[in-house]
């Protein structure tokens, strides 16, 4: 080696060196120039760089490999290295020049160890930090955490921008469905491009996170929130490139928008307050947005409230079975009626959409579908010992009954207790939207059929309705939703079609057909015309108190027929 290329080695050595060691000023294009200086000086073709995060990594051949510089000669090797970290890491590094390049002296060999083993522990230290990052700010699927999220609030807190910031939690809608409809891989694809398509709305300042499953976090200028809530209200998400295969993905959210005069102790109650709002959107059921503002709290105070004086409600009984009638209508008879609840609260009526879904919150709900199975079988056995000839009765169940390993023993002991006849008694039930409640669904509805209780799917074509549940639980009767029905719209068209092949398949499953909401006899006439024996609306009567259904009982029939 001759002193001028000594001295420019001394010289670029202790450039990079400084370089590496003052990562506050690293700038990568300087280093990488910085690089392809030294391996012109020393004639070298290629740098390869390889790390591995374990040696199983390494054999098995799938780390990262950077090409550090490469003129395209690289043919031979001059000098490869390996070193193993502490935590089992490996990191090599491999120089070659071209194959008519002539042998390396002593000096040179012993120049380039050296600039290798630098360059090793710099990408080794560098690459750990990342990996340490990875798994402190990343969850498995490779979506920002938690952590991640706290850590940029606090910068924003830092320094002074975090007013005036929404806050956003959202919770995909339905998504167990998405899942079961394109199976669990195109579920991830969706997930993750519906994640992507709000990232590209967000500012610098802005940073989407996820908290676990389908749950999300966002933090975004206020100025930004409408175009992440047209979003959030839905928008179709490509899963499959190949066939351009796209899902409606939407969500419920809760919405906190810092004020100028907000006063907090810790970014937790930022949060906090998004998080009550999401909460208030869950319960609304209905994959609302909800910000957490005056209205809303109004609102969950009333909650509170009522949560509070259920239990004495119930015991003081305040919900009362109200009856409505199905009605054949071929002949105008009363063929059964349903048992709606309403709460008589300071003499008003509250109607079931009220408190129906408060209740189902806390589990509430079971104690109240008890209470209505048993007045309901009560009412029953009065009727038929003052010789009234009752009609078979459908009671509401909730879902959330389905959590209850026992439910079907507590319904059976209800009924055996008041020692109802068990044609006189069916059970509705909703359509369900995850595996584990089909199964038990379907446990359910094959136990009561063993005992003789009519079942039925109410609400058909509200939810995301699916075939299978239909095919495989053996109901007895389909209650069609009255958006179903067609009224006089642009869409009737589509819609007599959709209700008349819905009818047609579940007559040909062996179903009795009930529709919900018929309203005008035009409905009448397009249930008849449908084969749909049964109907239940407003056209014959509004659900009545019970005094008022035992008149109807009397008379058995509707002559508007
Ligand atoms: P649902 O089981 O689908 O009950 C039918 C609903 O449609 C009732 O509303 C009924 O009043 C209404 N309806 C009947 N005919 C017509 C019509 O011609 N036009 C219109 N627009 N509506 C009509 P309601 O009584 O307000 O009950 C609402 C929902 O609350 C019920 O829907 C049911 O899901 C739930 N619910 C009611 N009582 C109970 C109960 O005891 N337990 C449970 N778990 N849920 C209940
Ligand atoms: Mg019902
Ligand atoms: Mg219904």
């Amino acid at each position: 080696m001759d002193e001028d290329k000594r001295a420019k080695y001394t010289y670029l050595f202790e450039k990079m060196i400084s370089t590496m060691t003052d990562p506050e000023n690293f700038v990568r294009q300087e280093f990488v120039d910085l690089l392809a200086e030294i391996c012109e000086l020393f004639h070298i073709a290629k740098g390869v760089t390889e790390f591995y995060k374990n040696e199983r990594e390494e054999r098995e051949g799938v780390g990262e490999i950077l090409i550090d510089y490469d003129n395209g000669h690289g043919e031979k090797v001059v000098i490869a290295k390996r070193i193993v970290t502490k935590t089992k890491a490996v990191i090599k590094g491999t120089l070659y020049c071209a194959a008519d390049e002539p042998p390396y002296s002593d000096e040179e060999i012993e120049k380039l160890d050296i600039i290798i083993r630098a360059l090793l522990s710099f990408i080794s230290r560098n690459r750990l930090l990342a990996t340490v990052e990875q798994l402190a700010f990343y969850d498995e699927d490779g979506y920002p955490n938690l952590n991640y999220f706290v850590r940029h609030l606090d910068y924003l807190i830092a320094k002074g921008k975090v007013y005036n910031k929404a806050i956003i939690l959202y919770n995909l809608r339905q998504f167990s469905v998405v899942n079961r409809e394109i199976g669990r891989e195109f579920g991830d694809i969706a997930m993750k491009n519906y994640y992507l398509r709000i990232k590209s709305v967000l500012d610098d300042d802005g940073s989407l996170c996820r908290m676990g499953g389908d749950n999300f976090v966002i933090v975004i200028d206020s100025e930004r929130l409408e175009s992440v809530i047209d979003i959030i209200n839905g928008c179709p998400i490509v899963y499959d490139k190949d066939d351009e295969k796209r899902v409606m993905i939407s969500a419920a959210a809760g919405i906190f928008v810092v004020p100028f005069d907000f006063e907090f102790k810790k970014p937790g109650e930022l949060f906090e307050k998004a998080y009550i709002a999401m909460q208030y959107a869950k319960i609304e059921q209905k994959g609302t947005i909800v910000y957490n503002d005056n209205k809303m709290r109004e609102n969950r105070k009333k909650i509170l409230e009522m949560r509070r004086v259920f239990p004495t409600a119930l015991e003081n009984k305040e919900f009362k079975a109200f009856y409505q009638p199905k009605v054949d209508v071929n002949t105008g008879e009363i063929v059964g009626a349903e048992a709606l609840c309403r709460w008589i609260r300071d003499k008003k009526v509250v109607p079931p959409m009220d408190f129906i879904p408060i209740l189902e919150q806390n589990m509430d709900i079971c104690k109240l579908d008890f209470y209505m199975l048993d007045t309901v079988c009560k009412d029953l056995m009065r009727w038929i010992s003052e010789d009234r000839k009752p009609v078979r009765i459908s009671v509401n169940l909730s879902r959330k009954h389905l959590v209850d390993a026992d439910i079907f023993t507590h319904i059976m002991e209800i009924i055996e207790k008041n020692k109802v006849p068990h044609e006189y008694i069916e059970i509705e039930l909703t359509e369900t939207t995850n595996d584990a409640e089909f199964r038990d669904l379907k446990q359910l509805v094959q136990n009561l059929q063993k005992e003789g209780i009519a079942t039925s799917v109410d609400d058909f074509g509200m939810g995301y309705s699916s075939l299978n549940l239909i095919r495989e639980i053996p109901w007895n009767i389909l209650k069609v939703d009255k958006s179903f029905l067609p009224v006089d719209d642009e869409n009737s068209n589509v819609t007599s079609l959709m209700y008349k092949h819905v009818i047609a398949m579940a007559l040909d499953m062996g179903l009795e057909c009930v529709t919900e909401g018929v309203e005008t006899g035009d409905q009448v006439e397009i249930l008849k015309e449908n084969k749909c024996r049964i109907a239940q609306g407003y056209y014959f009567d509004k659900p009545l108190k019970v005094d008022e259904f035992e008149e109807r009982l009397k008379v058995r029939k509707y002559d508007t027929i």
